[in-house]
C-alpha cells in the first residue's frame, strides 16, 4: 500500500519538509495540511503591521506542482497512537504512516492583562489587525509601547517608526534592547533607535499590561495608547493534548534525526520541536534554523523508507539579520552557535542583504533543492 506521509503546518520548515519528501520519495502519498491558503512569510509581519502589502504565494500551486495534497484546514486533534489526526475542514479523520509536525509558534502571551489589552505581531491575523490599530493610533498621533526587546520587538518598533514620523514609539525590556549582538551590533542598533526616534526604557521587566499602560516590576508604569507584546514565542497546544513527549511549553521532543522520542512514526521541526545542536545546545526558534531542518527531516523520512541510514544532521548559524526599517539594518555575523562575533553590516548594504535573505527564505521554502547551512 503507497506510504501516506501528513505534514501538518505550511510554513518555512512544513513547507520544505513536504517538498523534499515528494521529491526524495516518488512513490509515496504527501499531504500537507495548513489553515491558511497562502504560505505566510512570517518573517515579515512587522511590515505588515506598518502597512506593507505582502505578495501572496498560493500553497495550492506550489505544492500541487511536486505532486503534493493541499488541504486547507486547522488540525484539532492528534492521536499518535493510533496514527491519526482531525481536520476542522474534513468529515473523516486522517490517517498516516509518517506524520511531520511542524505548526511553528504563537507569541508568548503569558502575563496578566496581555490578550485583553495588548497586540501582537506573532501570527498573520495578529499582524493585520495590529496594522489597523497602529495607523488609528498613528493619525492622533498617539503612543505605541513594544514590549520585549528581542528580535521581532527591535524589528517592529523600527519599522512603525519609520513609517509613522509622528507616531510616539516605545520600546520597553528587560534588560538591554538586542542583548545577544555584539557591542558594536548593540551600539549601532541603539543610533538608530535615536535617528528613528525610538524611546528605549530598558531594565524594565513589564510584569503586566493595563488600558492605556504596561505596568513594571518595581511600580513603574510606561502610559500608551496602544501596547504591542513582543516578549518571545510560545507554541500552539496541540502535541501538549496528544500522548507525543513535549517539553515544558509543549513543543515535541525529539533526537538527533528530529523523530519524536515517543513515537517513531512521527517528526518534529521547526518552532514547535526542541531542537539542539548535536552538542546539546539549543538552536533558537527562527527562519534560519527551520527552513534547512524542514528539508534534512525530508531527506531523513526518504532514506529510512528505502532501508538506509540517514545522513547525519549537521547545521551551524552563519548571521543573524535584523531590519530597522526599509533603509536600514544590521547584518550580525555569528559563530556556528550563534555566538556573535564583532563582524557587523550596517545601514542600506544590510537593508537590501537582508531583503535578499527573507526572499531567499522563501524561494527556498518554495523548492525541495539544497541549502547551504548543514552541507
Ligand atoms: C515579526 C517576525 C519577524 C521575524 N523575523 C525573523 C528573522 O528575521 N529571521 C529568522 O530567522 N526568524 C524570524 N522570525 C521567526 C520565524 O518567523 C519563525 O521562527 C519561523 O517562521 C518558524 O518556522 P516554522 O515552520 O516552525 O513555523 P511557521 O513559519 O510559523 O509555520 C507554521 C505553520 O503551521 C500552521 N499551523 C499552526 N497550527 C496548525 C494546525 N493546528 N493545523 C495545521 N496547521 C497549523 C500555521 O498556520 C503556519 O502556517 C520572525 C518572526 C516574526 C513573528
Amino acid at each position: 500500500m503507497t506510504r501516506h506521509i501528513v505534514v501538518i503546518g505550511g510554513g518555512y520548515s512544513g513547507l520544505a519538509a513536504a517538498l523534499r519528501t515528494a521529491r526524495r520519495l516518488r512513490d509515496a502519498r504527501v499531504t500537507l495540511v495548513n489553515p491558511r491558503a497562502h504560505f505566510v512569510e512570517r518573517v515579515r509581519l512587522h511590515q505588515l503591521a506598518a502597512g506593507q502589502q505582502l505578495r501572496e504565494h498560493p500553497l495550492a500551486d506550489v505544492l500541487g506542482r511536486a505532486g503534493v495534497d493541499f488541504v486547507l484546514g486547522r488540525v484539532r486533534e492528534l492521536d499518535p497512537d493510533d496514527r491519526r489526526l482531525v481536520v476542522d475542514s474534513l468529515e473523516a479523520p486522517m490517517r498516516y504512516d509518517t506524520l511531520v509536525y511542524a505548526v511553528g509558534s504563537v507569541a508568548d502571551t503569558n502575563a496578566p492583562g496581555v490578550t485583553d489589552h495588548a497586540a501582537t505581531v506573532a501570527e498573520f491575523a495578529e499582524a493585520r489587525a495590529l496594522r489597523d490599530r497602529v495607523a488609528t493610533v498613528a493619525r492622533e498621533e498617539g503612543t505605541v509601547a513594544v514590549v520585549g526587546g528581542g528580535l521581532t520587538g527591535i524589528e517592529t518598533a523600527a519599522e512603525l517608526a519609520e513609517t509613522y514620523p509622528r507616531l510616539r514609539v516605545r520600546l520597553v525590556t528587560d534588560g538591554k534592547p538586542g542583548a545577544t549582538l555584539s557591542e558594536r551590533g548593540r551600539s549601532h542598533l541603539l543610533r538608530s533607535f535615536e535617528r528613528l526616534g525610538v524611546e528605549v526604557r530598558g531594565d524594565a521587566k513589564a510584569v503586566e499590561v493595563r488600558p492605556g499602560a504596561v505596568r513594571l516590576a518595581d511600580g513603574d508604569a510606561v502610559t500608551a495608547d496602544l501596547v504591542v507584546w513582543a516578549t518571545g514565542f510560545g507554541v500552539p497546544d496541540l502535541a501538549a493534548r496528544s500522548s507525543l513527549a513535549v517539553d515544558a511549553i509543549g513543543r515535541v521532543v525529539v533526537d538527533d534525526s528530529l523523530r519524536s522520542v515517543s513515537h517513531p512514526d512521527v517528526y518534529a521541526v521547526g518552532d514547535s520541536a526542541v531542537v539542539g545542536h548535536t552538542d546539546g545546545s539549543p538552536l533558537r526558534m527562527a527562519c534560519a534554523t527551520a527552513l534547512p531542518l524542514g528539508q534534512y527531516v525530508g531527506d531523513v523520512i526518504a532514506a529510512r523508507a528505502n532501508g538506509k541510514q540517514p545522513r547525519p544532521r549537521r547545521f551551524r548559524y552563519v548571521i543573524r539579520c535584523l531590519s530597522l526599517g526599509r533603509r536600514d539594518g544590521l547584518i550580525q555575523f555569528v559563530d556556528a552557535h550563534d555566538r556573535p562575533r564583532e563582524r557587523i553590516l550596517t545601514g542600506r548594504t544590510a537593508a537590501r542583504f537582508k531583503e535578499m535573505v527573507v526572499r531567499g527564505a522563501t524561494f527556498t521554502a518554495r523548492r525541495p533543492g539544497p541549502y547551504l547551512p548543514w552541507r
